[in-house]
């Protein structure tokens, strides 16, 4: 059965806001907001240095309708693995607050949900698909408190992934920071000794001095490894890659946190995909590079299957602007990064978190 994916379309002179509001009435997507219950409104607010993470204002909007439906809700995102601005709850708040992000813009608290080292409520993987080895993942404690989540999410690329949406919102944004190095375990850089000229570079900025030097070149000691990537950004090299098949395997597990989280909220969750300022690496980013398409609209759905698979469709049929090095053709978000970037979408559909195949319906009405 199709899935319904509503959109927004930017074209034309319609207010946004107000075509915000029509169409979560018009998708439902706030229906299952329990009276005077907690909601958790989930997005990146964006590493310090970023310019292209979701602003404020739509967020404001969101919570003004969450509280007309009842709901008490908080602004919520969990802390990064790597090293930035958004590595404890007092960094992300800090970092939060320069992006625009304090309760006196959006109207509800900001939350770090897996704050003061919260290591998440574990919950077992029990559906797994071949190749995923994810016994467990804990999902941020304050996110696994709320009586409803909604996942905005900013659709951009991403490098190991090919793009971020909703799937990967909930699968890595909704969990503690254990589940997130446990899901990039399954991406690690590997080292080409060849390329490596023993600089040391790497062994100074890994954050879990998980890195020795032993016969002029980088040794790493698995235990201590978070899979954080930070030696292969450090090395000017190239020394450090990550292996194709492992970009795959990553998706998969994303794939299959997201079903942990999406299976602790089912009928109590609602997706919003925000198309714009679409970059070609993602709101961890600084920078995250020039757009790669104009800004297109708003979509919103039950389905985060559904609601990626029409966002990567719309992205693939828009018209790319000029010098962006957008490939043309089917997947070229994952192209542009050397993935298939849709093991993500089939993995979860094979999981049962939705459908990729879905019904476009425009939100036309031009009183907004
Ligand atoms: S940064 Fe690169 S070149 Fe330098 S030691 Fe590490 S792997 Fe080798
Ligand atoms: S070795 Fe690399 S991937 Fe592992 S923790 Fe250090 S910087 Fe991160």
């Amino acid at each position: 059965m199709k899935a319904d994916v509503f959109f927004f379309d930017y074209s034309g002179d319609r207010g946004v806001l107000s075509g915000l509001e029509k169409l979560c009435t018009a998708s439902s997507i706030l229906k299952g907001i329990p009276e005077g219950g907690s909601v958790a409104v989930k997005l990146h607010m964006g590493e310090l240095g970023n310019i292209s993470y979701l602003r404020p204002v739509f967020v404001r909007r969101l919570v003004d309708l969450v509280k007309k439906r009842g709901g008490k809700p908080f602004v919520t995102d969990t802390v990064a693995l790597y090293p930035g601005g958004r590595t404890t709850e007092r960094k992300y708040l800090s970092t939060a607050a320069f992006n625009g992000y304090v309760e006196e813009s959006v109207g509800a608290p900001i939350v770090i949900a897996d704050g003061n080292g919260d290591e998440g409520v574990p919950v077992p993987v029990e559906n797994r698909l071949q190749g995923c080895d994810l016994r467990e993942i804990g999902i941020a404690s304050r996110i696994n408190e709320a009586d409803f989540l909604l996942v905005l999410s900013h659709v951009k690329g991403h490098m190991i992934t090919g793009f971020g949406g909703a799937v990967k919102n909930l699968a890595m944004g909704c969990v503690a920071r254990e589940a997130k190095k446990e899901q990039h375990r399954a991406n690690p850089p590997l080292l080409d000794e060849a390329r490596c000229d023993g600089c040391e570079a790497c062994i100074r900025i890994c954050p879990a001095k998980a890195l020795t030097m032993k016969g002029g070149k980088p040794d790493r000691e698995a235990e201590k490894c978070i899979f954080c990537s930070t030696c292969l950004f450090a090395c000017d090299s190239g020394a450090f890659q990550w292996e194709r098949g492992n970009k795959e395997r990553f998706q998969l597990y994303l794939a299959h946190a997201a079903s942990v989280v999406m299976q602790r909220f089912r009928g109590r969750i609602g997706f919003i995909n925000f198309l714009q300022d679409i970059t070609p690496c993602c709101d961890c980013a600084a920078p995250a590079g020039r757009a790669l398409v104009p800004d297109m609209g708003i979509l919103a759905s039950l389905d985060p299957v559904a609601i990626d698979r029409a966002s990567l469709d719309m992205i693939d049929k828009a018209v790319a602007i000029d010098g962006s090095g957008l490939p043309e053709g089917p997947d070229r978000m994952g192209r542009l990064h050397n993935v298939d970037s849709l093991v993500q979408l089939r993995s979860a559909e094979r999981l049962g978190l939705g459908s990729m195949d879905y019904r476009l319906l425009e939100h036309t009405d031009s009183s907004a």
